[in-house]
């Protein structure tokens, strides 16, 4: 390439040479110096298999190009106009005993293929295709928001192989059944079955028989939406996240659909195919909601509440933009709420959330997603996903106790505490220990007294070496 007459420099933002990376898919960023010329076309190449991508640059000079790594050492190149950088990254799969399996469930009397556009496939293992897929973006999805929160790479570790897990539960019963009815029934099935012994796995699993009844009057709400699906779910607690299977046709099963299917602005029909895209009624809509909803489910499996703002609030439609710096004009701002409704929102008890935050990080990283500080420090301590805490075998004892009413640990020391509301599990306070030098004993009981209504509250507590306690 000729000189362009500008001195540009490439800089990668969120990666650094021969990193070793635990997760396939990561977002590469970074940002261009020298300001933006005719010539320059941008592009990250893999030198050694040649694989490439083109990106462009967007407000601020920052480019964002989704990757998948091959095991080992990955050469990376990154050219724009007369500009390049090589690193390497080196992605070897997190050593973390404890894991997350994904399922894909098929109940009795049920063929187990998914509601799907006629000509494409349908199958349990095409759905375990897009599962896996699926997962490995909300995998890196964690792996950015906890490297944003405290400059270290974090995420879960995904077993690749989604299990086709038959149930004993007929389809015409899971119809009848509602998403907490149906949690409880898959969850004692499979600590029943052959995963039941292994306290280290936690699921994410769909389920196949999701069936969306024709909806004849046109209203197509949110609210009436979900009551014309049966065996449906989109519910996260202990060791199970649980969905329907009725949004599969909006998610690609290849790495290259990824971007495409975010930008799909087809219009959904809304009479044969589930919509939930926070009224944009696209298909590119639809997996980033729905993408967005699984994050936000996994985040319960992993001990988060609700917060009033990111994640585990109601920001997690726009995940795509986490993936590509592409803006859509469908990417409305925030989430509507239908005031008419409300009690029937996924997140009923959550007061429409200030959006201070959430324009914080717009400007910061480009886009809207994020989670809160309390729910990035259980995380980047919890032994799913911290995988030095995952080597602790023995666990810290936590205690309440009443006179004066507080709570204490025994070995290691308290690091978060958070007072959630008992109805929503919306956390209403929260104190952050052991950030500034503090005497022993501080670390190791706190009082609670004037802070915790036990007929209003809950109480979770998170310690330094990933234990923690929820008091309902
Ligand atoms: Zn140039
Ligand atoms: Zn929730």
């Amino acid at each position: 390439m000729t000189g362009c007459g500008l001195h540009h420099e490439v800089f990668t933002a969120n990666l650094k040479n021969d990193e070793i990376i635990g997760h396939q898919v990561v977002v590469i960023r970074g940002t261009v110096t020298g300001g933006i010329c005719d010539a320059g076309r941008g592009e990250v190449l893999d030198t050694e298999t040649g694989i490439r991508r083109d990106f462009q640059l967007t407000k601020g000079n920052v480019f964002k190009v989704l990757w998948s790594l091959r095991a080992g050492t990955n050469r990376i190149r990154i050219n724009y106009c007369t500009a390049t950088v090589n690193f390497n990254l080196i992605y070897h799969e997190t050593a973390n005993q404890y894991r997350v399996q994904p399922l894909y469930i098929v109940c009795q009397g049920h063929d187990g293929h998914f509601n799907e556009e006629s000509g494409k496939s349908n199958s349990p293992e095409e759905a375990c295709k897009k599962i896996v897929l699926g997962l490995k973006l909300v995998q890196c999805l964690y792996a950015e928001k906890l490297l944003e929160h405290d400059q270290s790479r974090k995420t879960f570790t995904l077993i690749e192989n989604c299990h086709i897990f038959r149930s004993k539960l007929s389809a015409e019963a899971a119809k009848k059944l509602d998403e907490n009815a149906l949690w409880n029934e898959f969850a004692r099935e499979l600590l029943n079955s052959e995963f039941g012994e292994d306290e280290k796995l936690k699921f994410v699993a769909f389920i196949g028989c999701t069936e969306y009844e024709e909806i004849a009057d046109g209203d197509y709400s949110y609210e009436n939406i979900k009551r014309h699906t049966k065996a449906q779910a989109n519910l996260g607690g202990g060791g199970l996240a649980l969905f329907g299977s009725g949004y599969l046709y909006c998610w690609p099963s290849e790495f290259d659909d990824i971007l495409p299917y975010f930008e799909n602005s087809k219009r959904i029909d809304l009479k044969n195919f589930l919509d939930d895209s926070n009224y944009r009624r696209t298909y590119g809509g639809c997996y980033a909601t729905t993408i967005g909803a699984v994050c936000h489910e996994l985040g319960h499996i992993f001990d988060l509440g609700h917060t009033e703002e990111g994640i585990m609030g109601n920001g997690f439609d726009y995940v795509n933009l986490v993936f590509t710096s592409k803006h859509l004009t469908e990417d409305l701002p925030n989430r509507i709420i239908d005031s008419t409704n409300q009690k029937d929102r996924r997140l009923t008890a959550i007061k429409r959330p200030g959006k201070f935050l959430q324009k914080y990080h717009e400007q910061k990283t480009g886009d809207s997603t994020f989670f809160t500080r309390n729910c990035a420090i259980i995380l980047s301590l919890h032994r799913w996903i911290n995988p030095e805490n995952s080597l602790y075998s023995e666990t810290d004892t936590i205690e309440l106790s009443e006179y004066p009413l507080s709570v204490s640990c025994t070995s290691s020391h308290l690091r978060l505490i958070e007072i959630r509301d008992k109805q929503s599990n919306l956390v209403v306070d929260y104190q952050e220990l052991g950030v500034s030098s503090a005497a022993a004993g501080e670390l190791r009981s706190v009082n609670l007294s004037n802070r915790l209504d036990p007929s209003r509250h809950s109480l979770f507590v998170i310690t330094s070496n990933g234990s923690s306690k929820f008091f309902a």
